[in-house]
């Protein structure tokens, strides 16, 4: 069978699949996650994610000692979680439950970074107790944690810098503009000595952060932003005449490309970029510690959908499928800045041929906005065909926007038994939200509560 992987356009013959995964489409039909009983569901490729961690292991294996977490909010799944601990990464949470969702997973506390730029004094005083190393996003959150903080706390303790180094392409994703809301505002007036003055001040205060950005930024960006806060580090270091300061967190951000299969840039990429940036962040005179996310999981995951109808209207064809902004929330609200690969494949799930032709594909919320992906050339799509999201391991599937009552999808990891000629084994992750739990997050219990005969 020849199938091409990444052509986005193809004139007639088959699909824009990606092969890898035509096997696992077929087979997630044939064992009945896909289809008629299972409109909608992510998947996951669990030999794909330790793949990924491996690389992300290797391009840092010449600085040893370099603490790889995880953004849990990328794949905010127990499960997924727990494979990226069985591979060695830690993880950074941004919430309670987050937090929760490490810990469920098995994360040391040690290996647990908390970031937000919103933590109450509760969310600190845990991390604190249980020993997560907290940055703190502002000197008036630090004032907080001088109140809180045991002088026995094994939590390594952080301030986030942002170093206004400017946006990437996607507005909301850059958190390193002059106005971000992200950290202390390191080039605004006074900031270089008030940062210096809280370091001076509080000797247990070891860490520096920087998360420059996500999607969009090029890796120029946020590699001029982790030589800014390295270049910071050395100055506190060297006016405290002490080296007060042990480890840089450099966040995360490699930006992933969803216009084909290619993984670019690559970590070792970013490391050469990091590298000509800063060249003595590798000498081991810092820990270092970082926070990727969209770039582990992104190309190892996919979502299938049923496509439930078709229609014409006003000359235009349209798919009305299961995935929609419930699923696909960013592409959906920000179509030029998130498209998505689509592959089109028959009820038995295997990639549809013929001649191509112009389609919308639709997604089920009522909303006219709810379309995934405009006038995308792709074999003609019928009742009961399937289609394919490429790339949705992150920040998709795992992150469902609960609009017009629509499940959580079920999620599925799965991986490609050696030896059993190509047998795909699927494991459930996250089974499809039922509609008890639709109710009772709807306010069931607390049905008369309006009408005056509640309690
Ligand atoms: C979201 C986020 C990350 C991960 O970003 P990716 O683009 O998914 O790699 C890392 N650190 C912080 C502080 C974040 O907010």
């Amino acid at each position: 069978m020849t199938q091409t992987t990444s052509a986005p356009h193809h004139k007639d013959g088959t699909a824009p699949t990606v092969a890898r995964y035509d096997a696992v489409v077929r087979a997630a039909v044939g064992q009945g996650l896909l289809g008629e009983g299972g409109p909608v569901a992510g998947f996951i490729d669990t030999e794909g994610v330790r793949g990924s961690v491996g690389a992300l292991h290797d391009a840092f294996a010449a600085t040893p000692g370099v603490l790889h977490t995880f953004a849990a909010k990328a794949c905010s799944l127990i499960p997924v979680l727990r494979l990226l601990a069985d591979c060695g990464m830690g993880c950074e949470v941004a919430s309670p439950g987050e937090l929760r969702l490490a810990l469920e997973a098995g994360f040391p506390a040690s290996r647990i970074v908390l970031d937000s730029p919103a933590k109450t004094r509760e969310e600190i005083r845990l991390a604190l107790a249980l020993g997560v190393a907290v940055n703190a996003d502002s000197l008036d959150e630090l004032r907080r944690v001088d109140a809180l903080r045991n002088p026995s706390t094994s939590s390594v303790l952080g301030l986030r810098v942002n170093p206004q180094v400017g946006g990437g392409s996607i507005g909301p994703m850059s958190t390193a503009t002059d106005t971000s809301k992200f950290g202390v505002a390191l080039r605004d007036p006074g900031a270089r000595e008030a940062i210096v003055g809280a370091f001076r001040q509080r000797p247990w205060l070891t860490r520096l952060h920087a998360h420059v950005g996500s999607q969009g930024c090029p890796l120029e960006l946020i590699a001029a932003g982790v030589a800014r806060t390295y270049e910071l580090a050395e100055e506190i270091n060297a006016t405290l005449g002490v080296r007060q300061i042990t480890s840089l967190d450099i966040g995360g951000g490699l930006p992933v490309n969803f216009a084909d299969e290619t993984v670019r840039p690559t970590y070792a990429d970013y490391v050469v970029a990091l590298t000509a940036a800063a060249p003595g962040l590798f000498s081991g005179r810092y820990e270092l510690v970082t926070e990727f996310g969209r770039s582990l999981l992104a190309k190892n995951g996919f979502i299938g959908a049923r496509v439930e109808y078709t229609k014409d209207a006003g000359g235009r064809r349209i798919a009305l499928t299961h995935a929609g902004a419930q699923t696909a929330t960013r592409t959906v609200l920000m179509p030029d800045a998130w498209p998505l690969r689509i592959g089109a494949f028959g009820p038995d799930g295997v990639p549809k041929g013929g001649p191509v032709l112009a389609q919308d594909i639709a997604g089920p919320c009522c909303f006219a906005g709810d379309v995934v992906a405009y006038g995308r050339e792709l074999p003609e799509l019928a009742e009961d065909d399937l289609v394919v999201l490429y790339d949705t391991g992150a920040y998709y599937f795992s992150t469902p926007w609960a609009y017009n009552s629509l499940p959580r999808p079920a999620v599925y990891g799965f991986r490609v038994a050696a030896g059993h000629a190509g047998t795909v084994m699927f494991a459930t992750v996250r089974e499809p939200q039922s509609l008890d739990s639709i109710a009772a997050e709807s306010g069931l219990a607390h049905v008369d509560a309006l009408i005056g005969r509640g309690d």
